[in-house]
Parts: C-alpha cells; sequence; structure tokens
C-alpha cells in the first residue's frame, strides 16, 4: 500500500465534508509564512534523520517498528478532526470504532462478547487499570509476578500500594510455579500476572496451568500480553512454528480475568495505543463508584465512563479500525501471516547460529525475539560482555553493512546455567538481543547474519 496517494485521498475526504459546513474565514493569527514553514520543517526533518531506520530490517534491536500505511492514513484522516473519545459527543463514529476493534481483539482472545474493554494510550495505563479493578475486586493478598515481567508492575504496585511479589523463573524465562504454587495455597496471593512474551527474551508464562487454579484457590489471573498478546492468533494456526506448550498457554488467556495487549506494538499502530481486557463486566463498577446499576457492557456506555484516562485520541481507534478492516485478526490472512513470519525468521536465524563459530545462541526462541552472544576470545562471562558491546557498536559504524540490535543484561548465574564451559568471573552478562517483529525480517536473516558474523569476526 502506497502512503502518498491514499494520504492525499484521506485529506481530501476530510475537506469535502469540512466544505459542506460552509465558509468561513480563517483567523489571521493561525497564518504562516510559506518561506518560515519550509525553513522550520526542513530542520524538523533533518532532525530526524538521526533515528535509527526501524523501517528497515536491518534494524534489528529493540520493539520498535513504524506503522502501516493504513494505520497512518487511518490516523491522519481522524486527527484532522480530532475527536476524544472520552465521551460520545466528543466523537461518536470513533467511540464506536473503538468497541468494534476492541470486540475483535477479544474474539481474538477468545473473551466473551460480554466483556470489558477499551483503549489506551500505552500498556503501561492498561496494566495500571488491570492492578487498579485486582485490588479492588480481590482483597486477599498480594498480586504475584515473574522475576522476568515487565518493570512497570513494580512501579504500579508501589503507585497503588500494593503488595508485590517477585517469582524466580526459570531458566527459559518462565514464571516457576513450583515457587508460586505454596504462596497460593496459604492465601497469600491475590492475583497472579502471567507474562505472554516477556520483554527481555519473549518467554510465555505457563498461563493454563495458573488457570486451574484460578477457581480452586480464589485467585484471579492477569496477562500482560503487551508485547505477545496478537501471537494468539499464531496459537491458533497449526502451521505457525510455535512449541505447543508456548500454543497452550496462549490459548489459555481465553479464560484469564483480564488481558493487556499493545496494538503499538504488533498491532501495525503507532505509540499511543494500548488495550486493556476484563472478562467480568461487572467490574465496570470499580471504575464509576456513583453508577447507579452493577451490570456494564461497553455497547451501552460512553467509554469514557470505563476508562481511567479521561480524553483520549480517537484517531487512535480509527487508525486501529481502518486497519484490521485490511489487515484482519485471523491466522490464514491480515496480521497472522505477519507475526508467523517473524517466528519463522527468528528460527532461522537461530538455526544459522548453532552453525556458527563466531556467534553462539544464548537460547532458542520461543516467539520472536533471538539471544545470541560472538565467542569470546577470552572464555568468561566478562569476555562475552565485551565482545557483545563492541558488535553492537560496530554494526551502527558498518556503512553499508550496518545492523542495529539491542544489549541485554542477564544475570551473572543464569548466563551460568546455559554456557557452563564459559567462566562465570562477573554478576551480570551482557549479550546481544534481536527482536524480529517485521515480516520482512524473514528473508533478510542471512544476510543480517553475514552482518552480525562479519562484524564479530573482526
Ligand atoms: C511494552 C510492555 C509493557 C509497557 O507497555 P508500554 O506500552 O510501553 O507502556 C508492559 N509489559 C510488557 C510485557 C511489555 O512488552
Amino acid at each position: 500500500m502506497d502512503l502518498q496517494p491514499y494520504l492525499q485521498r484521506a485529506v481530501e475526504a476530510v475537506r469535502e465534508w469540512e466544505s459542506e459546513w460552509g465558509s468561513f474565514r480563517r483567523h489571521p493569527s493561525t497564518r504562516l509564512d510559506e518561506a518560515a514553514v519550509r525553513h522550520a520543517l526542513s530542520a524538523y526533518t533533518s532532525r530526524l534523520r538521526g533515528n535509527c531506520p526501524f523501517f528497515h530490517p536491518r534494524y534489528a534491536g529493540q520493539m520498535l517498528k513504524p506503522p502501516h500505511p493504513a494505520a497512518v492514513v487511518g490516523y491522519l484522516a481522524a486527527m484532522l478532526i480530532n475527536p476524544n473519545n472520552h465521551a460520545m459527543d466528543g466523537g461518536r463514529p470513533t467511540s464506536e470504532m473503538e468497541k468494534e476493534v476492541v470486540a475483535r481483539i477479544a474474539a481474538m482472545f477468545g473473551f466473551p462478547a460480554a466483556a470489558l474493554g477499551h483503549l489506551t494510550s500505552s500498556g503501561t495505563i492498561a496494566n495500571l487499570e488491570a492492578a487498579w479493578v485486582a485490588r479492588e475486586t480481590n482483597d486477599r493478598g498480594a498480586v504475584a509476578v515473574s522475576d522476568q515481567g515487565h518493570y512497570t508492575h513494580g512501579r504500579l504496585a508501589d503507585l497503588l500500594r500494593i503488595d508485590l511479589r517477585m517469582v524466580p523463573s526459570d531458566d527459559d524465562g518462565r514464571m516457576r510455579l513450583d515457587v508460586l504454587e505454596p504462596a497460593v495455597r496459604r492465601g497469600e496471593i491475590g492475583t497472579v500476572v502471567m507474562t505472554a512474551g516477556t520483554t527481555a527474551l519473549g518467554a510465555v508464562d505457563p498461563i493454563a496451568d495458573v488457570v486451574e487454579w484460578r477457581d480452586r484457590y480464589g485467585i484471579r489471573v492477569h496477562v500482560d500480553a503487551a508485547y505477545g498478546g496478537f501471537f494468539a492468533l499464531a496459537a491458533g494456526d497449526d502451521s505457525a512454528p510455535l512449541e505447543d506448550e508456548t500454543r497452550r498457554h496462549l490459548q489459555a488467556i481465553a479464560d484469564c480475568d483480564s488481558v493487556v495487549v499493545d496494538p503499538h506494538k504488533h498491532g501495525l499502530q503507532p505509540y499511543g495505543c494500548g488495550c486493556i481486557l476484563f472478562r467480568d463486566p461487572a467490574v465496570g463498577s470499580v471504575y464509576r463508584h456513583d453508577a447507579p446499576y452493577t451490570y456494564f457492557t461497553s455497547a451501552d456506555l460512553h467509554l469514557g465512563e470505563i476508562s481511567f484516562e479521561c480524553s483520549r485520541p480517537g484517531a487512535a481507534a480509527g487508525a486501529l479500525w481502518l486497519t484490521l478492516e485490511l489487515l484482519p485478526l485471523r491466522s490464514d490472512e491480515g496480521l497472522g501471516p505477519m507475526l508467523s513470519a517473524g517466528l519463522r525468521a527468528a528460527r532461522a536465524w537461530h538455526a544459522l547460529l548453532l552453525e556458527s563459530h563466531v556467534l553462539r545462541p544464548y537460547m532458542p526462541p520461543e516467539l520472536d525475539i533471538v539471544t545470541y552472544f560472538p565467542e569470546p576470545a577470552a572464555a568468561s562471562a566478562a569476555g562475552v560482555s565485551q565482545a557483545s558491546q563492541e558488535v553492537f557498536e560496530r554494526g551502527a559504524e558498518a556503512a553499508d553493512e550496518a545492523f542495529f540490535l539491542s544489549v541485554l543484561r542477564l544475570p551473572g548465574d543464569q548466563f551460568a546455567r546455559r554456557h557452563s564451559d564459559l567462566e562465570t568471573d562477573a554478576d551480570e552478562v551482557r549479550i546481544l538481543r534481536s527482536v524480529l517483529m517485521k515480516p520482512e525480517h524473514e528473508a533478510y536473516v542471512e544476510l543480517l547474519h553475514r552482518f552480525v558474523t562479519d562484524a564479530a569476526a573482526r
């Protein structure tokens, strides 16, 4: 999809609608000098050149990529009008679109049609709402999250004065249920936060197993699927290269109390688009203490009544709506094949790393995040950190062969359990990490592998 003609068409369509309201004179104070515009715009765009090329497959670092052109066109068209999804009279069309896209996301997870949910400005705010609702609806004790959970949970617990218990993770980066269960059995834990796609390794916590405790122990289960949530589409596709366990846990999100997913990560949207969903619409009463009714559905509510944030961009809902019209949440078309391509790219790179004498994989990828490090000159953890840092820095300077990775810090003992042949001489080990979140990575991994290998061999 070519951006420019559709941008043009979107602007024209909005201008046409505007013209139907009759002409009026723009205030002179809003007028700008053309030369000044050209000058400022040129300064602006030249400063933007200082970014890494997030759009290019040679950028294989953090969770970053530009939105799909469909989202850009959708965002721009609504932004020209600037509806506020706080309330219906702030913008009925985009509020209705928000309910439609939220229903589609709920269906993707297998949540009931009555589930309550809305878009948020981020995964942070979505998790904040989940933590707030959990605190208000379950006064039994602490919240448990794994040590691989996002750092936002620690901050949110501080903010909401929630007792947070860190549960250690296993060597695959998944929460250790053997450690969690005794505390749950003793009634100390009110809510378990499971992560579907940890930020560092892309690990999926054993959600299905914790869901089984839900009724037995009366706990709430919240899933932080900000990053990995859309892989629920791949879980429903037998040809997607996911392990059976990963598939089972992603499918178990259907039975959890709440889930967070970030359309601004794997949902092709610009930043400013998170989403929170609650299975039981009755939790809406937490948002509106003065509500005259106790039963809520998104369908007959002003979204502002069930959202912690007040003003929210209607354009974000519009962008997501247009994107999902064209790229539906399906495993066999739309978003699904893009996610599967990333999964295959990660496995293909892992296979190349296994055969390499210059680079070594840290562990097999569970989703689309690959972790690896250069074989160090000195066979030690400190040697790994130094070699990783050097390759990371060389990548950005390699002209035609430039590449962009990220550096991941791991506790020394965690690293040592997987690579015991290397001397443990540091508390922390730095390795390399690549998030292969663009489908174009699949065709590019061989070249990327060569670039990184060349830089490491130098
Ligand atoms: C990104 C992320 C968050 C934070 O979401 P923001 O949208 O960056 O605020 C929380 N948890 C997980 C697992 C994430 O990947």
